[in-house]
């Protein structure tokens, strides 16, 4: 890794651009890619390009070089700014937070680990026992973690289908103590159907090409995955990895966490059973409903330590109060018996996930203490969630994913003025508000009680008599029709890319994106009869009851309705916006170069669609309006104290601030600068370009 960087290289922050225009941010970016720079600032933002190849830019040697050092010392990296988010918290005893964004295979995941190994890699230097359990648990949650929650796509080989934000928590003296870690909106739907050459969620092949065939025979499952339905369209696709190697690469790490042999066994037969699930079918026969291989349903009464005769009654029956306390038993059509064995197993590994990340979050539980905070730790959050999805289907999963980017999109720009605005502040520096695109009219689109679109969605949802995906169109078309982020063929009648009665239209600020209303109201829904839930609260296997707690509610009591997917969502998405406000941001912004996964290719018009949604100019922008640059003055001096006089090489004026006068006044760029309590801050970039090109004659 070169520590020095010389033009050819291009700017190592967007700010030094001589003109912010698509163009010349382009161009440095395409200039930074092809020489293996992947990494560019803005400011304190890290801009990322995913180099779909090994480089050498990771390790302990370069660890060893980003290790304390300040954030412009060396070349972007996220080292760097992990190592900026460590020293906030240790010295100043301030919560950070660390956003990864961007599109799916742009690189968020792949950043997260980076920045954890990172952070792992620089603390606990006295070796404490306890800290390093920690952290064990830390990078080892990660693998199993997307055992179960990730998927090859045709995105991303290894696309997390969940959202992830993970808090480690820090003592006074820097060591993680423990952490915590919240997902978000597990793509449950996968489980039963992908797209073609997409697959299901590892885990199921990691379990059928890694287990021992005593194993399997147990299991009485067979090793080829295009037997089950749930794991057939993806049989014939690799994984990133091998997943006979990451079956007991996952295994091992679920054993180092903290897994008993037990619950892990109970995890296998979880699986299997689901996969049994997939493959039973119904025939409508004289006698009534019956399923067509039973002993399946014996395979996943036993995997799933249930009686059969039970869980064949749940797969073919539900139970409903008829007025009053009365229970009966009301026989499925072969459609409502399908859809509720596939709604079953959906909802089976969702439960399982969530009990994964629980268990995980038990063992991580924090134990430190930082007496600066009254004994409250201090915390690192990274977030790595979905990034915005257009797919040429969107459904209500890639509703809910946009929405969550508005809403970080919104924070983003919030927190990157509100910090430079609390910067001018702090350091006594007079400054103008400026005016920035502002997305809150989509956020309050989707989110705002009563009318947003969310709300009336749930109305729909909790609506007497069967209201269909179509009604709840209208019923947003009546509600929005001037809205001037929402359209529908409808309300734009020669618009002929939507179709009537089924697809509405919002402007994201990254883009329109087309929305089927179909599937809207039952995934909102989300319903899983009762039968089951109690059915699985009943068995005698107590990991698997341990996931089912709900199930032991009675029928009768169960009138109250849950709350929606949808709602659950956006509170979800509301606490966690308001969790990392309350901290000191710092983001990553992942581009994706290209769609083929091709390794060193740059594809001009993705990246600057990219650059333009992700607000990067803007970016640049209101950090140059304000002021270009700002550094503290011991660091400015270390870096231009050769380009003058009085400072080389040492100064002798009573302090630092001054020296940096003398040498700012002997350049001539007085009026370009302003000279806050700690830090110098200047205006425009040619100073700052004009003062690398002073030093670089030197050096
Ligand atoms: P995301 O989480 O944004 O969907 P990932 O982090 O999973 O994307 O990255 C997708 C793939 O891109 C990875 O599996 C890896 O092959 C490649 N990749 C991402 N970041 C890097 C990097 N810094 N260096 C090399 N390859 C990378
Ligand atoms: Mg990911």
């Amino acid at each position: 890794m070169e520590e020095e960087e010389g033009p050819e290289f291009g700017k190592p922050d967007f700010v030094l651009l001589d003109q912010v225009t698509m163009e010349d941010f382009m161009n440095n970016l395409k200039t930074r890619f092809e020489k293996g720079r992947i990494y560019t600032y803005i400011g304190e933002v890290v801009v990322s390009v995913n180099p779909y190849r090994e480089l050498p830019l990771y390790g302990p040697e370069v660890i060893a070089k980003y290790q304390g050092r300040e954030l412009y010392e060396r070349p972007p990296h996220l080292y760097a700014v992990a190592d900026a988010a460590h020293k906030a918290m240790k010295r100043r005893a301030k919560d950070t937070c660390i956003v990864i964004s961007g599109e799916s295979g742009a690189g968020k995941t792949e950043a997260s680990k980076h920045i954890m190994q990172y952070i792992a890699a620089i603390t606990n230097p006295s070796q404490r026992a306890e800290v390093e359990r920690v952290k064990d648990v830390l990078l080892k949650s990660t693998c199993v973690l997307e055992a179960f929650g990730n998927a090859r796509t045709n995105r991303n080989h290894n696309s997390s289908r969940f959202g992830k934000y993970m808090d480690i928590n820090f003592d006074f003296k820097g060591d993680p103590t423990g952490g915590h870690i919240h997902s978000y909106l597990l793509e449950k739907s996968r489980v039963l159907k992908q797209h073609s050459g997409e697959r299901n969620f590892h885990s199921f092949y990691q379990l059928l090409r890694g287990a021992k065939d005593e194993q399997l025979q147990a299991l009485n499952l067979q090793r080829d995955p295009s037997i089950y339905i749930f794991t057939q369209q993806g049989a014939g696709l690799s994984s990133s990895d091998s997943d006979e190697a990451n079956y007991r690469a996952v295994i091992q790490a679920m054993k180092i966490i903290g897994f008993s042999p037990d619950e892990i066994d109970c995890v296998h037969r979880i699986l299997a059973a689901i996969l049994h699930l997939g493959n039973i079918q119904f025939v409508e026969t004289e006698s009534g409903l019956e399923v067509e291989e039973k002993m399946l349903v014996d395979h996943v009464a036993r995997l799933t330590a249930t009686p059969p005769e039970l869980v064949m009654r749940s797969l073919l029956s539900r139970t409903v109060a008829s007025g009053g306390r009365e229970l009966i038993e009301k026989g499925h059509s072969a459609p409502e018996a399908r859809y509720a064995r596939d709604a079953c197993a959906k909802a089976i590994y969702e439960r399982l996930f969530g009990w994964i990340v629980g268990r995980i979050n038990e063992v991580m539980e924090a134990r430190g203490r930082d007496p600066r905070r009254d004994g409250k730790d201090t915390v690192i959050g990274v977030l790595d969630i979905y990034g915005f999805e257009i797919f040429p289907d969107n459904s209500f999963e890639q509703f809910c994913i946009n929405y969550c980017n508005e809403k970080l999109q919104q924070l983003f720009i919030q927190l990157i003025l509100k910090q430079e605005q609390e910067e001018y502040q702090r350091e006594g520096i007079t400054w103008q508000n400026i005016e920035y695109f502002n997305n809150s009219a989509i956020v309050e689109l989707v989110e705002r009680p009563h009318r947003g679109l969310l709300a009336i969605l749930d109305e729909a949802c909790t609506t007497v008599g069967t209201v269909t995906d179509r009604l709840f169109l209208q019923s947003m078309d009546t509600h929005h029709r001037h809205h001037p982020h929402y359209t529908s063929r409808q309300l734009c009648p020669t618009d002929k890319t939507m179709e009537f009665g089924r697809d509405f239209r919002i402007k994201h600020y990254a883009g329109d994106v087309t929305y089927s209303v179909e599937g809207f109201i039952d995934k909102n829904k989300d319903s899983l009869f009762q039968d089951f839930k109690r059915l699985l609260y009943n068995s005698t296997d107590l990991t698997l009851r341990g996931m089912w707690p709900d199930g032991q509610q009675d029928i009768t009591e169960v009138t109250k309705r849950p709350l929606t997917a949808g709602t659950l969502f956006k509170n979800s998405m509301v606490a966690l916006v308001e969790n990392l406000a309350s901290k000191e941001p710092y983001y990553v912004r992942c581009i994706k170069p290209n769609e083929e996964k091709c390794p060193g290719r740059l594809d001009e018009e993705r990246c600057r669609h990219q650059v333009a949604y992700l607000g990067l100019l803007e970016n640049v922008r209101v950090r140059r309006a304000g002021f270009a640059s700002r550094q503290p003055y011991p660091r400015f001096l270390l870096r231009y104290k050769m380009t003058c006089e009085y400072t080389w090489p040492n100064h002798l004026l009573a302090s630092d601030k001054a020296a940096v006068g003398a040498l700012i006044e002997q350049h001539g760029f007085q009026g370009d600068v302003a000279f806050g309590h700690s830090k110098l801050f200047i205006r425009s970039p040619r100073t700052l370009v004009s003062l690398e090109q002073s030093r670089a004659q030197l050096i």
